[in-house]
């Protein structure tokens, strides 16, 4: 991959049986015309009210197996997607988390329940994606001995490594243009505006040959930690959303 351009990942949170699946559908179509190989951030277990927006799907899973041998990659995002904790997350974006300041043999039978659920349904969960950007040291040290030391947060414009896990950085919440680096647009499909499917799309036509996929990531570069001057700019950026979001 050269990192002298830009290099898009799409990623799609909040993925699970009750979220809106006509809306899901509508951005898995324009996904599959462009050819895109997108992240799907699936909740294995959620109680979160939030994201109970339809009955129950019974095809999810088949849907779930589906796109993933078209090509799509299963993130683990969190487990139940309640966010109850107060301890503070590495990236500090939100006061309560799910995952931040919870006993690591808690997070540990989460992190372990979850994959299993994934699992059993037949998926091959690659990385972990916490909800609210909320993990802290602990769950860096679950996914490693869990054997699966990715994730995507963070603010650089490379991947990176820090306590053993190859951080994807995600940055962005629409498709914006930039000049270089690894970009990762997060989309929430449950509640975004009509419009951001028009200028997904829209971005696609421009740009759908810059999008890459976590396999080509994650098998083509050389991760290494971020020198002083990206670590100051990641400083900055989640100051700057924790100032957005307070
Ligand atoms: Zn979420």
């Amino acid at each position: 991959m050269d990192r002298a351009k830009d290099r898009y990942l799409l990623r799609f949170d909040d993925v699970c049986p009750t979220m809106a699946a006509g809306r899901f559908d509508s951005f898995m179509n324009i996904v599959e015309y462009h050819g895109i190989r997108p992240i799907l951030a699936v909740v294995p277990d959620n109680q979160d009210p939030e994201l109970n927006v339809d009955n129950p799907d019974p095809r999810f899973w088949a849907r779930m197996r589906a796109l993933e041998s078209a090509g799509a990659t299963i993130a683990l995002h969190g487990y139940r997607h309640v966010c109850q904790s107060s301890g503070t997350p590495l990236l500090p974006l939100h006061s309560r988390t799910e995952f931040a300041g919870v006993p690591q043999v808690i997070q540990a039978e989460w992190i372990h329940s979850g994959l299993d659920i994934l699992r059993q349904n037949g998926l091959s969960p690659r990385l972990f994606i916490a909800p609210r950007h909320g993990f802290d040291s602990a769950t860096l040290r679950v996914l490693v001995d869990a054997g699966m030391p990715f994730l995507s947060d963070g603010f650089a414009t490379r991947p990176f490594m820090r306590n053993g896990v190859v951080w994807i950085p995600q940055q962005l919440w629409e498709p914006v243009e930039k000049p270089r680096g690894l970009w990762t647009i997060c989309l929430h499909t449950n509640t975004a505006a009509s419009q951001v499917q028009d200028s997904l799309r829209f971005f696609l036509h421009r740009f759908a040959d810059r999008f890459t996929s976590f396999d080509e990531v994650t098998s083509i570069i050389e991760h290494t930690r971020l020198n002083w001057r990206e670590r100051v700019r990641e400083t900055i950026a989640v100051s700057r959303l924790r100032f957005k979001s307070a």
